[in-house]
């Protein structure tokens, strides 16, 4: 092998300590990569593969390819680089090039992974960006998350049988980019699936050695202090762990102090209501579980926050609805309060419009990547904090006013940074002109000199004409000598002594003075003094704002806290809820309840609404029968989306409401997205359900959606049987659960089952049409109209007619009377799906508030569907 130039055996160096990553190596204005990062990232990258040294004919390097961007574009290409799953090592020079003897000194200053990044290129606004650590081992599961970004921190642990199922649950609560495993983690094949197949989720392995106790709590002592690292458990070191080996994992790849990452919060099992990521996903909490959506999604009708940190907060809300009716109570009050005072509200809403992603900012400034546009920003944001504190200050009590007081209005920070740089600063830091005028003597009087220098030595040139009485005195430039005093001839006597002599012309001489020296070196060293001078006043102020991180955090959280309790009563008046009651009774009751996505996904179609009683013995369970399309799935979706919207402090779709609070939400509703993993759907829905039964407590609410419907109908309807009565039983489970099914047999169980009562969604026949009247009522359904339904859904007729004979011949041979369907075989039917959609659709329609343009959209619509 050919010998490698000493830059190329500084790359192999660091690149051997940076194998799993791409590494950008800094030359000049490229970052350069070379071997198989360079295939990789010509590949993603679309860029241009070139070879380096053909010259010098080393035939080593000769053959390494590469390929390189301008360091200044760079955010994008790691932006994508990051999105495909790959790791970034930034190496810069550590050393000014003009001033390295020899080889220029470099290094890694950071690591940008899935789960640290802070470019907001790569970041959703809305939507926080964790990495986790993750400890599981034989009686102990530890979980932590951080955003960097923000700072936001949580810790968890847990032991007994069921820990690695909690440490799943949590997982699919915060769903991070990225996570570190240990060994124990690592090498369990379940939690590798969820992270990597369902979360897609970027994960490292990181060695045992990682995960030691005193290395740990010494990490979390020096982040977040020694009160919060007291607070977490003794009995289960795993919290420590899994939190320690994170910090570690961020220290390394981030190689700052992290000064933004304050905040610990170390919550217990119980705190929140667990949903396991079935039940998140059934539920379509966050997104729609086929698009994968924002549209669509209980998120999407709640979220009216003004700010950033406000939608993401409120994201949060939902993924951790509250069990405590105290802390409930907080946020259910304040909402009310808000929904009362309209004008006030409005003008929080208002106050709140405009305010930038203070978070963020603050996590940038504290990385040292933001600029002096992103200090304004701070500014700006800052600057509506004294109104919004001032307008809370006039509610009359309760939380409002709790955070109105907490708000510290950082009214020193704002005039700091106002008073520091320009209002519209340009991007770079580097090239001066961004101090405000007045702030710095010594920054006026460069920018005096940089702009004003033919004007300076103007007046320099009359002030020495005055002084010396000499009329032809002239100052002049050139290369050679730079300025000078040009006299001619006829006043030289005139000349003082502190000129000094330097070149004789033929009609005059050429002097200089120590002043016209002084301010030659001013005019051309202006530029650079006044950028560095610029760049100095910056880090001085960028320092003052890191020393008041936990201040302008805690701002930022208040104002958060208060976009949700905003958006949530914007919602409630919009959308004409009602303020639940929310106690610890065990019952749940909802008097003419609708389900709060369908009913906004459809603004023009009329939402029927239904009550739900749920009692602790009475009315424990609920069999729900009905055809296909009658609302079986939305009734029983609409009381768990309730469930949860009281329990994170929410208004509720319903005239009115008590609910009890509920400690689980368990959901099995029809196929899963799991087929493309190799199990059988049956396969899924019995191991949903069998995690269902192991888990779910008599507090719990249950939703079971056509359990059995994946094998055989005798199987199936035993199975759903067994179930039902293990869950109904109070002496098994005895939980809350509305259980819809199309084995209409199941009704039987009603009076043998104590707490279980028959409901059924209403449907009329005319003729051979089924009409959906969407209303619950108790009682069993008579029979499936499964028939009716799937002619509804255009089956051709013949088919329908052979399906027609074949069940009275079924329900001959089984000795039951045959139902009344007319028996009409050979007429070809018209009204397949679009008529009955049709006269669905009709009779939802609310004439009354249509506009005539929309009545005839709704016509032309109407006319579409029959041709
Ligand atoms: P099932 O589970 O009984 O088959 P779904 O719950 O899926 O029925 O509902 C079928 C359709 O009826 C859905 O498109 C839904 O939008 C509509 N729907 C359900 N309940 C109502 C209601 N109360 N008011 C208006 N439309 C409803
Ligand atoms: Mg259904």
């Amino acid at each position: 092998m050919a010998e490698m130039t000493p830059m190329m055996r500084q790359y192999m160096e660091i690149k051997e300590q940076n194998k799993d990553s791409i590494l950008f190596f800094r030359l000049g204005d490229f970052y350069e990569m070379f071997g198989d990062d360079a295939r990789k990232a010509s590949r993603e990258l679309d860029l241009t593969l070139t070879t380096r040294d053909k010259d010098k004919n080393k035939s080593f390097e000769e053959k390494i390819p590469m390929c390189g961007i301008p360091y200044h574009a760079s955010d994008a290409y790691i932006a994508r680089l990051i999105a495909k799953g790959y790791k970034v090592a930034i190496c810069e020079q550590t050393e000014d090039p003009a001033a390295a003897k020899g080889l220029v000194e470099r290094d890694i200053v950071r690591i940008v992974t899935p789960g640290t990044v802070i470019d907001s290129a790569c970041l959703e606004e809305g939507r926080s960006n964790f990495c986790a650590g993750i400890y599981l081992d034989g009686d102990y599961a530890g979980f932590s998350v951080c955003d960097i970004s923000t700072g936001q921190t949580h810790v968890t642990a847990f032991s007994g049988p069921d820990r690695e199922a909690h440490l799943q649950n949590e997982l699919g609560r915060f769903a991070p980019a990225e996570a570190v495993l240990n060994p124990g983690a690592a090498e369990d094949t379940a939690l590798r699936a969820l992270l990597e197949d369902k979360l897609r989720c970027h994960v490292e392995r990181l060695p045992a050695g990682r995960f030691q106790l005193p290395a740990a709590e010494k990490r979390i002592r020096q982040q977040f202090g020694d009160d919060a690292a007291q607070r977490l458990p003794r009995d289960n070191p795993a919290a420590m762990l899994a939190l320690g080996a994170l910090l570690d994992y961020l220290h390394d790849t981030q190689k700052t102090d992290l000064n933004h990452v304050d905040r610990l919060d170390y919550y217990r099992q119980g705190q929140f209501m667990e949903l396991d990521l079935t039940a998140r996903r059934n539920l379509e909490l966050t997104e729609t579980l086929r698009g994968k959506e924002k549209k669509g999604s209980l998120l999407w009708v709640l979220d009216k926050t003004k700010t950033a940190m406000g939608a993401r907060l409120l994201r949060s809300w939902l993924e951790r609805p509250l069990l405590s009716v105290s802390a409930i109570a907080r946020r259910n009050d304040a909402v009310a309060a808000l929904v009362k005072h309209t004008v006030q509200r409005e003008e929080l809403i208002l106050a709140l419009t405009g305010i930038g992603d203070m978070e963020r900012l603050m996590g940038r400034i504290v990385y040292g990547s933001a600029g002096g546009r992103d200090m304004v920003s701070l500014k700006n944001a800052m600057d509506h904090l004294p109104a919004i504190r001032q307008q809370l200050a006039a509610f009359e009590g309760g939380h409002l006013r709790e955070l109105g007081a907490r708000l510290d209005p950082l009214e020193d920070l704002a005039e700091v940074i106002g008073r520091t740089l320009q209002d519209d600063p340009p991007f770079s830091v580097r090239e001066g002109e961004f101090i405000r005028d007045g702030f710095d003597p010594e920054v006026d009087r460069l920018r005096g000199i940089l702009h004003g220098g033919k004007g300076i030595i103007a007046s320099m040139e009359a002030a020495e004409k005055e002084k010396t009485g000499i009329r032809t005195l002239k100052i002049g430039y050139n290369k050679v000598f730079g300025y000078y005093i040009e006299v001619s001839n006829s006043f030289k006597e005139l000349v003082p002594e502190t000129y000094i002599r330097k070149q004789t012309l033929v009609n005059g001489e050429r002097y200089i003075t120590q002043e016209l020296k002084d301010l030659e070196h001013d005019i051309l060293s202006a530029s650079d003094r006044d950028a560095a001078l610029e760049y100095e006043l910056f880090t001085r102020l960028r320092q003052t704002l890191c020393d008041a991180v936990t201040r302008v955090q805690g701002a930022a959280a208040v104002v958060a806290e208060l976009d949700c309790l905003c958006s949530l009563a914007a919602v409630a008046v919009k959308n004409n809820y009602c303020c639940p009651v929310v106690d610890e009774s065990g019952v749940i009751e909802i008097h003419d309840g609708r389900h709060p996505v369908v009913e906004c996904m459809r603004p023009d179609a009329m939402f029927v609404p239904n009550d739900t009683y749920m009692g602790e013995k009475e009315n424990r369970a609920a069999i729900i029968t009905g055809p296909n399309m009658a609302g079986k799935s939305t009734y029983m979706r609409q009381a768990a989306l309730m469930v949860l919207m009281a329990q994170i402090g929410s208004f509720v779709p319903a005239k009115a409401a008590r609910i009890g609070i509920v400690d689980r939400i368990f959901t099995r509703i029809g196929a899963s997205d799991d087929l493309s993993a190799g199990q059988s759907t049956f396969m899924v829905e019995m191991t949903e359900v069998s995690d269902i039964l192991r888990c779910a407590t008599s507090r719990s609410l249950l939703i079971l959606d056509e359990i059995g419907r994946g094998t055989s109908t005798f199987d199936g309807m035993s199975i759903a049987r067994a179930v039902l009565e293990y869950c109904a039983d109070p002496k098994k489970l005895g939980a809350k659960t509305l259980f819809a099914t199309h084995y209409h047999e199941l009704t039987a169980m009603e009076g043998t089952l104590p707490g279980v009562k028959n409901y059924n969604i209403a449907v009329k026949t005319r003729g051979e049409d089924i009409i959906f009247l969407r209303k619950i009522i108790p009682g069993g359904a008579d029979r499936s109209y499964g028939i009716e339904v799937a002619r509804l859904a255009g089956l051709p007729s013949t088919v329908v007619n052979r399906a027609k004979k074949i069940l009275r011949q079924l329900e001959e041979e089984a000795g039951r009377p045959a139902p009344a369907v007319q028996a009409q075989e050979d007429q070809v039917s018209l009204t397949a799906l679009s008529e009955g959609e049709v006269i669905d659709q009709l009779r939802r329609a609310q004439v009354d508030t249509l506009s005539p343009l929309e009545a005839l959209n709704l016509l032309y619509e109407l006319k579409k569907k029959l041709n």
